[in-house]
């Protein structure tokens, strides 16, 4: 039956070499991603259904999916809202009717009374008696012994003009091929693993997804946690583990400058400070102060929680670097924070006799050739922008330190890109990257394994949490009577207008509108306004307006949501909060709470689902950015959590970083015992799983 296969490797072996797939099929299977053999094995069921015995109809119960057989005694064609053809019939333990909407009259003369019937359907409650409503059915004669199924039918994931029964077909034509020739899918875990956690062999538990026996617990596979699916899903867990910490090992291989020198710069500015590190801030800058000092470079990853202080740790290793006559670009998401950042560095660095530049895409013509020209001859030692500063041709004259804020949209690729950027010297820069969406712990290490991660797990003290409460937009009367009152007593206010992302023009429209009705409300206050479509002066004027207290109130899109630093500011009201991911709410919040007042967040929301209500009742609960990312990943998925370019990168076929989280430090241990021991076996496996994507395991 299997088709005559030279290749060795399934992943070569095209869906076309399987019998009664053709072009119009391949087309759409590649829609799901499916081109090869491999990948059809690869593709499970999603649900099963029992066609294995036949159930006594006494026993049914509505919802069960079930094979019944009995004898008609009854049929009638009932005359109502809708006509339809109703058809009782009996086993000895009990009656159930069959209820069909359309129907021929040939269709009707065959279901006379007498006749036998197995039906296979979900048994639902209708208005007498248990019902299967179009049921498919066949006849049999009495004494005939009409063969069930020997294995669960599976039911695959599909894709429009795929039915699932060239879904069987073709997979049991799949399945054949391994019968003829199991090696073509090759074993890459070795035995000593497969001991170890328990699993069994690749080729067992493909055939087992795609035909289980009947005594198989439905209850197990519909939730993934068979030993067959986590034999796969722990294979491709640990592909991308291999991949990644293949990546990092050529890390190690790679020269970078090693910094230091900076002991007294860093002495320095510390005196300075108004304030001093909190011991978190103090144990990751020593940590960052260690990679910089080796010969290989740093891809250190710090997370801090909103107002953690993740800045001054930055300009703690700029120093380090500038002491050792290297220079530091420092990227932010966008140019609201790189200006900001801008005026910290340059608070902070420029009385140590530092020259702090910025370059944006608004530095044109001979302003800009002079940041140019001032880089590459090494008389400008830090200069901060957007992440775009990484795209551009900067040259400097040596660079040797990369930080990279709020990285969580910044993937694996662009990491590589910035490595590749500084590698005109022979040595590439260290790179710290800062990100404040905390990111649970065995999350962190699969998705940045090639990353070394610190944690600021503490908030300068005196900060007050901020209290949060969710109301409907029905009572904004009431909401801005808290803005009037705040203002009142020399405070200031954020009002936070979100829309669906993928609209700016109708999300600055919101909050032009908003801007309106409460300038006209609170006619004694100075509203202003920020959004993505004001020109960046403009922006940067109202924020400087906002921070300096010329303004009571500001009106803004979700722009303002990373960042940006006002102390005074110790109220925020976000409207339709319903519509963002808790990480994203938890960041706009952190805009508050900032200084020494109370302060106050106000969830607005028009309509909640039950989902809804559960993630913002959290918001209220909790001001713990960890607890906060970890349901935010139970409820939304990796995607919320670490941004939607990670999550492509991270893309499976079948693991699933939320469900199979347990399954996550054997993972670890078992990529290091294939490196060490099995190395041959990294790259097929890493192959297999990735596919194209591998280039990123190579460059
Ligand atoms: P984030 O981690 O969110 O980027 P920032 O670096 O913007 O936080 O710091 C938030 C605020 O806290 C800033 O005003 C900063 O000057 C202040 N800050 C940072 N570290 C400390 C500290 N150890 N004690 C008191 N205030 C601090
Ligand atoms: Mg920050």
């Amino acid at each position: 039956m299997a088709a005559n296969i030279k290749n060795n490797n399934l992943d070569e072996i095209s869906v076309t070499t399987l019998q009664g797939i053709g072009p119009r099929n391949a087309e759409r299977l590649a829609r799901l991603g499916i081109n090869t053999v491999q990948d059809v094995l690869f593709h499970l069921p999603s649900r099963y259904q029992d066609r294995t015995r036949v159930v006594p109809i006494g026993s049914l119960r509505p919802g069960d999916q079930v094979v019944v057989e009995g004898k008609i005694e009854l049929t009638d064609i009932k005359f109502g809202r809708r006509r339809s053809l109703l058809v009782q019939i009996a086993d000895g333990s009990g009656s159930l009717i069959l209820r069909f909407f359309h129907f021929s009259t040939a269709q009707k003369s065959n279901l006379t009374r007498g006749v036998r019937l197995r039906c296979y359907g979900e048994v639902r409650r209708g208005p007498t008696s248990l019902e299967l409503v179009h049921p498919e059915y066949s006849h049999f004669e009495e004494g005939d012994v009409v063969a069930v199924e020997e294995t669960l039918t599976p039911i695959y994931p599909t894709t429009e003009g795929m039915h699932q029964l060239s879904w069987r077909s073709m997979t049991e034509r799949a399945l054949a091929i391994l019968d003829e020739q199991p090696d073509l899918l090759h074993e890459w875990l070795p035995q000593e693993l497969l001991d170890r956690y328990n699993l069994p062999a690749l080729l067992e538990a493909v055939r087992f997804l795609h035909r289980p026996p009947p005594d198989v617990s439905q209850q197990q596979l519909l939730e993934g946690s068979h030993p067959a699916q986590q034999r796969l899903a722990f294979e491709e867990l640990l592909a991308h583990q291999i991949s990644l910490r293949k990546l990092r090992q050529e890390q190690r291989s790679i020269a970078a400058p090693v910094l230091f020198g900076g002991e007294s710069l860093e002495k320095a500015l510390l005196a300075a400070l108004p304030f001093k590190l909190t011991s978190a801030q103090q144990r990751v800058a020593s940590e960052i102060s260690g990679d910089l000092k080796q010969q290989h470079p740093m891809m250190r990853l710090v997370q801090g929680d909103v107002g953690s202080g993740k800045t001054i740790v930055a300009a703690l290793a700029a120093l380090q670097a500038i002491g050792a006559d290297h220079q530091v670009v420092m990227m932010a998401p966008t140019e609201l924070l790189a200006e900001q950042h801008l005026r910290n560095f340059q608070g902070w660095l420029e009385p140590l006799g530092i020259n702090v530049a910025w370059l944006t895409g608004r530095h044109k013509g001979k302003r800009r050739e002079q940041i140019l020209s001032e880089l590459a001859d090494g008389s400008v030692s830090v200069i901060v922008g957007t992440h775009a500063l990484f795209q551009e041709d900067v040259r400097f004259n040596a660079l040797g330190l990369a930080i990279i804020d709020e990285q969580h949209r910044f993937g694996v690729h662009q990491r590589l890109a910035l490595r590749e950027k500084g590698a005109a010297s022979g040595k590439v820069p260290h790179q710290l990257i800062m990100t404040a969406t905390p990111i649970p712990r065995t999350l962190a290490m699969s998705a940045y394994a090639d990353l070394d991660v610190s944690v600021i797990d503490e908030l300068p003290p005196g900060r007050k949490p901020v209290a949060t409460v969710v109301i409907p937009d029905s009572r904004r009367d009431e909401v801005i009577i808290r803005v009037r009152n705040a203002c009142k007593e020399g405070r200031q206010a954020y009002w936070v207008c979100t829309l669906i992302e993928e609209s700016e023009v109708l999300q600055c429209q919101a909050a032009e509108d908003a801007e309106r009705l409460l300038a006209e409300a609170l006619p004694e206050l100075q509203v202003g306004l920020v959004h993505g479509r004001l020109k960046a002066t403009e922006k940067e004027q109202i924020m400087l307006d906002f921070k300096s207290g010329k303004l009571d109130l500001l009106v803004a899109t979700t722009v303002i949501e990373v960042g940006v630093d006002v102390p005074n500011a110790s109220l925020m009201i976000i409207e339709n909060p319903e519509r963002l991911g808790l990480a994203q709410l938890h960041q706009l919040r952190g805009r508050v709470g900032r200084g020494f007042a109370e302060s106050h967040c106000v969830l607005m929301y028009h309509a909640l689902s039950d989902n809804a209500r559960e993630r913002l009742s959290i918001m209220r609960a909790t001001n713990d950015g960890f607890a906060i990312a970890q349901k935010d990943l139970e409820l939304r998925g990796p995607g919320e959590v670490l941004g939607t370019r990670q999550t492509g990168e991270m893309q499976m076929r079948i693991a699933d970083l939320v469900y199979h989280q347990p399954l996550l430090p054997q993972v670890q241990q078992a990529a290091e015992i294939i490196l060490e021991r099995y190395p041959s076996h990294a790259t097929p496996l890493v192959k297999r799983w990735l596919g194209q994507k591998t280039e990123y395991g190579s460059v």
